[in-house]
């Protein structure tokens, strides 16, 4: 069967009933899959345009976890589906609902449940940024509709993408016998792409990194998605430089130092959102290249490198993540 069979056209929607119908023909797993699938892009996507709110430019993949570190208002807790509208679902205000979302207050623990349309009522959140969380929302539908509507078109699985080592989201929607967004199939193609981008490049540093080598590219990496490897790669040329003239620090500031790995050491694993952090809250240089990257994030990156303690591997295109091989003794190995 060619793969290819079951792209959608551009435009391509279900109504809420013919979602519904959908859902129902799939197996409990299934099921159980799509919808902690929902859970987790709308945690990512109300993170994401609360920490944008506040000045914070971090990749749109970022990890839910990693950016609810930045925020200290609400978090995005999950919603239930009634299956209809139900006296048993009801929003802060008493209306009856079908879906009903939830949020936590990270700061003070109280907890709010709301119909989407009173997310702003009941939460205080601004105006703006709710309209962005909401296009975000129904960006997250559309990829629910995405899968339904290829498995109805006899969507089948590309087998040249199996040889990329799988994030184990997409291994385990394979499994499922679910397709693949447009997204994670682009997902795939890079990774393989660079992967051998790597296996052509000897570089003597990287038989210190034992998990994903750090490739100059990736620290200042201005990627493209959907344009091919090669393209991507020139154009970053021109990203590369700076987009003003601050100076960039080489080596990590040690007044710096200490505040990195507190923030790894409390469970921030993404390199970006350290580097927000450290702008926002430790008066560390702010200057950016021209897509948003922080000029902080390669020295960031290369202190973290030098320190043994620490492993890295690249998140997606746009960030690095460090965790701890041993959590608390092993800061006084150094790596010599
Ligand atoms: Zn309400």
């Amino acid at each position: 069967m060619n793969w290819r069979q079951g792209r959608l056209e551009p435009g391509d929607r279900l109504s809420v009933q013919e979602r519904d119908e959908r859902l129902a023909a799939l197996t409990g797993d299934q099921q159980s899959y799509l919808q902690s699938m929902l859970t987790r892009g709308r945690r990512t996507r109300f993170a994401n345009s609360l920490a944008r709110a506040k000045g914070y430019q971090i990749p749109e993949d970022t990890d839910p976890e990693d950016l609810e570190q930045m925020l200290d208002e609400w978090v995005y807790a999950g919603f239930v589906d009634g299956g209809q509208v139900t006296p048993e679902l009801r929003c802060e205000c008493g209306r009856a609902l079908r879906y009903r979302h939830e949020v936590r207050h990270k700061t003070s623990g109280i907890t709010r449940y709301f119909g989407i349309d009173h997310l702003m009522e009941h939460t205080g959140i601004d105006a703006k940024v709710v309209a962005d969380i909401l296009k975000g929302f129904e960006a997250i539908d559309y990829e629910l509709d995405e899968i339904l509507l290829k498995l109805e078109k006899g969507w089948s699985f590309d087998p040249s993408l199996l040889s990329s080592p799988m994030p184990p989201e997409i291994e385990r929607q394979v499994q499922l016998e679910l397709p693949l967004l447009d997204r994670q199939i682009l997902f795939l193609r890079r990774q393989q792409v660079e992967q051998k981008k790597r296996d052509h490049k000897e570089r003597p540093v990287e038989e210190r990194m034992t998990n994903g080598p750090l490739v100059m590219d990736d620290l200042f990496g201005a990627t493209f998605p959907g344009l091919p490897q090669p393209l991507a790669s020139a154009a970053s040329v021109s990203e590369n430089e700076p987009s003003d003239s601050t100076p960039v620090p080489f080596d990590l500031p040690v007044t710096l130092q200490e505040p990195v790995l507190n923030y790894l050491r409390s469970g921030t694993k993404s390199v970006r959102i350290i580097c927000e952090l450290l702008i926002h809250h430790h008066g560390a240089p702010g200057g950016r290249f021209s897509t948003g990257k922080p000029k902080l994030f390669p020295t960031v990156c290369l202190f973290l490198e030098g320190r043994s303690e620490w492993t890295g591997s690249s998140i997606g295109q746009e960030d690095r993540s460090y965790t701890g091989k041993e959590k608390s003794d092993s800061f006084n190995h150094s790596l010599g």
